[in-house]
């Protein structure tokens, strides 16, 4: 080492020095002094280096702090944008599946406070004795959807095996290769088979698939006909498949067990907004023995798996070993409850954030697009104007289909679109947005307005 970079070294500040400057007394009030040392150790120690690199020191010991600090600030800034954060969700995409898919009704938020301490999870107060884990959340699904019982567990997925595992492993299932489909990456209903135990038969071809299909390929070790609602895409042209009474016929006729995961299943019938999604009710109706759906996709709840049935099949789901593995806890188990009473009292249009949106009309967004745009008058470099665009369900759920909506597209006259995007992303909370054609677009169908004057604010930052 040469002589300079030894006399260089000596001017580092020490990690003491960094922990009193400006910027270690913050960090060590944000997340407390094992946090800072820590971090100021690794930013001398960083220095260190880069000075030894350089030979000597480029400015003095007064200027070696001020980098140290600067380090530390931007360790400080990196640890508080990271986690878990909410957002402000102006996308348009209403379930997001990376922004945490369907918001909560605020009755919902309220229940998942009130849940936080001791509750009634496994306690039944009429009797003072142990009561059965979401028995109250899960008689209301059953009612909803006009079926004699239902089980809740961790998400979808976790209702689709468990349902194939306790109902169908050791056996066949017998399901039409048009179904044999991937939702989002890591859930493929073969694989999902094979992990349960079952085994996999297919039938028909991908655009067709008939009731005779079906019928030639039972055998006596068939226990389950499955039915999977391709929710992510669309076969369109010359395609068939049996209508579901067709298919329940041909199941109970053999004895069998007919179940249906219907993906989103939506509570309520949402065609008068386009979206043409199965409707648990119906499909129980329709003669299906057991079906799951989602709680986070258009239930709008959070993130749980619904199955509704039978109550013999549902008790054998309740009562196998996986139950234990897969089921949620008070929390979810106290939002879903809360949700599901929306829908009970018939409010659920008006308060549950994802059929809100889906049901809100252009018109609608429009007036709030301009009540925004008329507030930021005065920002500087700023123009905000009013576009006609599509909003999208999201979440896999009715694919294709385009909501017209209202964007407002905003350009400045220094910063192209994707530093403004960054800017808004970078925003306390981040406002998540998107870009098209140059321009930074945002739709309000997606943002509560509860967040419209908090999301003003941020774009006014944008001409600071
Ligand atoms: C979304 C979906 C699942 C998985 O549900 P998660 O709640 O995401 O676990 C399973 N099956 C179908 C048909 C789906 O659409």
């Amino acid at each position: 080492m040469s002589e300079s970079s030894a006399a260089a070294l000596r001017l580092l500040p020490s990690i003491d020095e960094l922990l009193r400057s400006d910027a270690g007394v913050r960090f060590i009030e944000q997340e407390g002094s094992v946090a800072a040392t820590i971090s100021a150790r690794r930013v001398v120690d960083e220095l260190r280096r880069q000075v030894a690199d350089a030979g000597a020191a480029s400015g003095g010991k007064t200027d070696l702090l001020l980098r140290a600090a600067r380090a530390l600030d931007e360790i400080l800034t990196r640890e508080s944008s990271s986690g878990l954060r909410r957002v402000i969700n102006a996308t348009g995409v209403i379930i997001h599946t990376n922004l945490g898919r369907a918001p909560l009704p605020d009755a919902a938020k309220r229940a998942l406070l009130d849940a936080a301490g001791y509750a009634t999870l496994e306690y039944d107060i009429s009797t003072g004795r142990r009561g059965r884990r979401g028995a109250r959340a899960e008689s209301l699904v059953a009612e909803l959807a006009g079926a004699e019982d239902a089980v809740i567990v961790n998400n979808g997925a976790a209702a689709a095996f468990i349902a194939l595992s306790a109902l169908a492993a050791g056996g066949e299932v017998v399901i039409s290769r048009g179904e044999l489909v991937e939702i989002g990456g890591d859930f493929r209903v073969p694989d999902v088979l094979a992990a349960s135990g079952a085994s996999l038969k297919e039938v028909g071809t991908t655009n067709r698939t008939k009731v005779a299909d079906y019928e030639r390929a039972i055998t006596e070790r068939t226990r389950m006909i499955l039915r999977v609602h391709p929710s992510n895409f669309r076969i369109v042209g010359f395609t068939a498949a049996p209508s579901r009474v067709d298919l329940t016929a041909l199941t109970h006729e053999r004895g069998l067990v007919f179940f249906e995961d219907l993906g989103s299943g939506a509570l309520l019938d949402l065609s008068a907004s386009g979206l043409d999604e199965p409707v648990v009710a119906d499909a129980i109706r329709d003669g299906a023995d057991i079906v799951s759906f989602s709680g986070d996709k258009l239930l709008g709840g959070p993130q749980a798996g619904v199955i509704a049935g039978r109550s013999d099949l549902v008790e054998r789901i309740r009562k196998d070993p996986m139950y234990r593995v897969l089921r949620c806890d008070k929390l979810i188990l106290a939002a879903v409850e809360s949700v599901l009473l929306e829908y009970r009292r018939g409010l659920a249009v008006d308060k549950v954030p994802v059929l809100k949106q889906i049901f809100a009309g252009a018109d609608e967004i429009h007036a709030r697009a301009k009540g925004v745009i008329d507030q930021l008058n005065g920002a500087e470099g700023l123009s905000a104007e009013i576009n006609d665009g599509f909003s999208a369900v999201g979440g896999g759920a009715a694919p294709g289909v385009e909501i017209p909506t209202k964007l407002i597209a905003i350009r400045h006259s220094t910063c192209s679109a994707d530093r403004l995007e960054e800017r808004l992303r970078g925003n306390d909370p981040p406002v998540i947005t998107r870009i098209e054609n140059g321009l930074v677009l945002l739709d309000l169908r997606t943002v509560s307005e509860d967040d419209e004057s908090t999301l003003i604010t941020a774009i006014h930052r944008l001409s600071e």
